[in-house]
């Protein structure tokens, strides 16, 4: 049973999380011939290719987990009990993973899996080809949180991550007035591909965010499943949408652009519009973060910066130093964005590009994906 009021708004796509993935994160209306959330179009630069380089991907190589240090050859002078320590087994150290598997769409090895891997935390590769290790859940409820679609079991991510919506959680109820937050994908256990809806999302720093106030009542399953996100966007992509768009969105996502380690904050081109003109003449600082993109016209999308702890991360190049505001934008509204000509001329339905496999992604990957579960989560 769906409440009235906020979820009495029935979509007919929920781009937050149900986007095929050959078309990921593109307007129902217009489908640019984009491939990926983060490739550039040919305009603003505000994203950046997906394709790493050989060498990008060879400074990948995977770093197995520091072996056990060899004991002292000499006993100390001074002999002290040593501490009976169990460490815990660590991941193989060579992939324990076939040629032939290495053929297989990543997306099907990944999405099999529904634990994390045992080891350290860590984000490995890049946003667009790559994965998690030592992954952790945020919790499926929380004081000023409920996670969506359980089913898809993408409530991982680096602990970075989850310590983000811990925080940004309560701080956007307080500055929106609402309850909470309703939370959508955020990465698969181990990361990686994922069978639908994403390009990004691979390395657990990524996070979709609903654009609609947690209700008062705990979600059931079923809810979580079928509800689906407000569109705050116009029917012809130009503007906001008067009946769903409200100051309160403006306060969501200033507060997620305000939060450290925030990367990047991915709106609709029109809601980034609205924003702009609002601040008039003036755009405060956190407005670079804000990044117009296709659809997320029910969602934003959260992307943290490469951790610390995570030197196979690979970082994005930062955002350009404007608040993208004004002549910026134009791009978004041509018709090269709201109407793209259909491609290929032909009439030939175009070919599905080549899915991601192991051996496109860095080679500690393979090292997740054979490691043992971690329990306990
Ligand atoms: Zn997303």
């Amino acid at each position: 049973m769906l409440v009235a009021g906020a979820f009495a708004v029935g979509q007919t796509r929920d781009g937050a999380t149900d986007t095929p993935a050959s078309r990921p994160d593109q307007p129902p209306a217009a489908a640019p011939a984009v491939s990926a959330p983060w490739t550039a179009p040919a305009t603003p630069a505000a994203e950046t290719p997906v394709t790493a380089s050989p060498e990008a991907a060879k400074s990948e190589v995977a770093k197995p987990e520091a072996a056990a240090p060899a004991a002292p050859e000499a006993a100390p002078a001074v002999v002290t009990p040593a501490p009976v320590v169990t460490a815990p087994p660590l991941p193989p150290e060579k992939p324990v993973i076939s040629d032939k598997k290495e053929a297989v769409p990543a997306k099907q090895l990944f999405s099999a899996e529904k634990l994390p891997s045992l080891g350290k935390a860590m984000a490995i590769g890049y946003y667009p080809r790559g994965c998690l290790q030592g992954g952790v859940a945020l919790p499926t409820n929380g004081p000023t949180w409920q996670v969506m679609r359980l089913s898809r079991n993408r409530n991982w991510g680096h602990p970075s991550l989850v310590n983000f919506l811990e925080k940004f959680a309560p701080a956007a109820a307080k500055a929106t007035g609402w309850k909470g937050i309703l939370i959508g994908d955020m990465a698969q256990p181990r990361g990686g591909p994922t069978p639908t809806g994403h390009v990004s999302h691979q390395t657990g720093l990524d996070v979709d965010i609903w654009f609609m106030p947690m209700p008062g009542h705990t979600l059931s399953n079923e809810e979580r499943e079928k509800v689906s996100a407000i569109n705050l966007v116009s029917a012809d992509w130009k503007s906001v949408n008067a009946k769903t768009w409200t100051p309160q969105h403006y306060d969501f996502i200033r507060v997620a652009a305000q939060q450290p380690g925030v990367e990047r904050v991915l709106v609709n081109a029109a809601i980034k519009k609205e924003m702009c003109r609002m601040q008039g003449a003036k755009h405060p600082e956190w407005m670079e973060k804000v990044r117009p993109w296709y659809a997320h016209h029910d969602h934003i999308h959260v992307r943290l910066e490469c951790p610390a702890d995570s030197p196979n991360c690979r970082a994005q190049p930062s955002v350009p130093d404007s608040d993208g505001c004004g002549a910026a934008l134009d791009y978004w509204f041509s018709d090269k964005v709201l109407k793209p000509k259909p491609k290929p001329a032909d009439g030939k339905p175009a070919k599905p590009p080549r899915p991601i496999t192991l051996a496109d992604m860095p080679p500690a990957c393979k090292t997740v994906l054979a490691a043992p579960a971690k329990d306990g989560e």
